[in-house]
């Protein structure tokens, strides 16, 4: 794969480059030069192959030049371990489990794609780097789980002090080993900040390979494509309506961006429903054809509150590059948090099932898309988190306790290990120079 750079200012770069580098010198984002489409019998016989079967396939497509075929399979092998199933909601409405891996949410998929690839890279050129990462949640729990114990790769995870759940701290502070976590007395922007200032920093690059794992590293979005496959396959297999349309609760748009390389890879989908809380900046450019970042709102569905979404320009160029052809695919709709936990209460009472606040956003998406496109089709909302990652919200909504996994519950009982530091560069610095 050869990517060049949305701002046209910087070379076109190798898969490996756009790995390491993260960001192109121009501060576009890289994208690939050609999708091409996949060959029409690969989805004549899908229904047939399981999902890592699946992943090993698109990944051949899109990165046949870059690896080998066994180097694909290991690496398809060691990173997508876990299942992303269909689960029956109601008439003509699946939900699309992306939760089942080891810190519960769809960033998993990225970040241990990421690992893999990037171990794989590292352990060929004998090279070994340091990632440095801001969370406000979710981010922080799925790189450290998917960058735990690989070789090659030590991973410093700042987040701020009392702004992130019980259980995302736990996931973030009780692995050890090459993970650190350091504890910030201040914001998520107070530890973006830190995280920036030290890239920009020449002594410390000189002396470390720093690398980042933020959502917009191709690496996390080529794996994210996968599961949008395998939901058309397993809709297949069950023999649902096509087509489908997919509900994608979107913050940044990087998972949105993922299912629109799909489509071009010629996976068949009706629409894309871009469902947002009221962070609304993408509905409004769909509305309007005026896309205009605003500060970002607080809500309940929070890995959502992005007022400037980082891969917005690759969702506009995956799904047409003009306005006119970006709306006829992409299909905007937002929901504030009363509705949301409306949705949440309703979907309980009348099925069992418990979402997530951001799944909600999804289901709510989907539901305003029905009204106005009635019809014949399967709609898949992406279910991005285990409910259980947000259980106050949730039993405070439903007016009940929840069932909370094992896998998170017996992660509060373990130790918590943070260093805490301020919000000064200099103390951030000399950290990272005396580890
Ligand atoms: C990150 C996240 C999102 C938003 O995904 P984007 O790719 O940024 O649009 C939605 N839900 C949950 C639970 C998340 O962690």
């Amino acid at each position: 794969m050869k990517l060049y750079s949305t701002q046209h200012q910087s070379p076109d770069v190798s898969l490996e480059e756009a790995i390491f580098r993260g960001l192109p010198p121009d501060n576009g984002l890289y994208m690939p030069i050609s999708i091409e489409k996949m060959d029409p019998s690969f989805f004549e016989t899908i229904q047939d192959k399981s999902f890592p079967e699946i992943a090993e396939a698109v990944c051949q497509h899109l990165l046949g030049e870059d690896l080998s075929l066994e180097e694909i399979h290991q690496m398809i092998s060691q990173s997508m371990t876990f299942p992303a199933p269909l689960f029956d909601l109601e008439k003509d409405v699946q939900v699309l489990e992306l939760f089942h891996g080891p810190s519960m949410a769809f960033k998993d998929f990225g970040a241990r794609f990421m690992a893999a690839i990037m171990s794989h890279y590292l352990l060929k050129s004998n090279r070994e780097i340091r990632i440095l990462v801001a969370t406000s949640g979710d981010t922080g729990g799925a790189v450290a789980q998917g960058f735990f114990n690989t070789p090659g790769i030590s991973v410093t995870i700042l987040y701020p002090k009392g702004k992130v759940s019980d259980i995302q701290e736990k996931q973030l502070t009780t692995l050890g080993g090459n993970v650190s976590a350091l504890e910030i007395d201040g914001t998520f922007d107070d530890c973006q900040r830190l995280v920036k200032q030290a890239f920009l920093d020449e002594e410390l690059r000189a002396k470390f390979n720093l690398a980042s794992a933020n959502s917009i590293n191709i690496s996390r979005l080529i794996p994210q494509s996968f599961y949008y496959f395998s939901a058309y396959a397993e809709a297949k297999r069950k023999g649902l309506k096509l087509p489908i349309v997919f509900s994608v609760p979107s913050g940044n748009f990087g998972n949105l961006s993922a299912g629109l390389m799909a489509y071009r890879m010629g996976l068949p989908v009706k629409a894309f429903v871009a469902a947002c809380n009221e962070n609304k900046v993408v509905p409004e450019y769909l509305s309007s054809g005026e896309f205009s970042p605003q500060p970002s709102v607080e809500t309940l569905s929070n890995a959502m509150d992005v007022g400037n979404p980082s891969n917005f320009i690759r969702m506009k160029l995956l799904a047409g590059e003009q306005w006119e052809k970006v709306r006829e695919l992409v299909k905007g709709y937002f929901t504030n948090d009363e509705q949301t936990k409306l949705r949440m209460k309703e979907v309980y009472d009348r099925t069992g099932y418990v979402m997530c606040p951001h799944t909600a956003v999804a289901y709510d998406g989907l539901q305003q898309y029905r009204s106005e496109n009635p019809g014949e089709y399967t709609g898949i909302l992406l279910s991005t988190a285990h409910y259980a990652k947000f259980l106050p919200t949730v039993e405070s909504t439903l007016g009940q306790q929840v069932p909370v996994p094992e896998r998170l519950s017996a992660l509060l009982n373990k130790e918590k290990v943070a260093i805490s530091l301020g919000t000064d560069y200099a103390s951030f610095r000399q950290y990272l120079l005396k580890k």
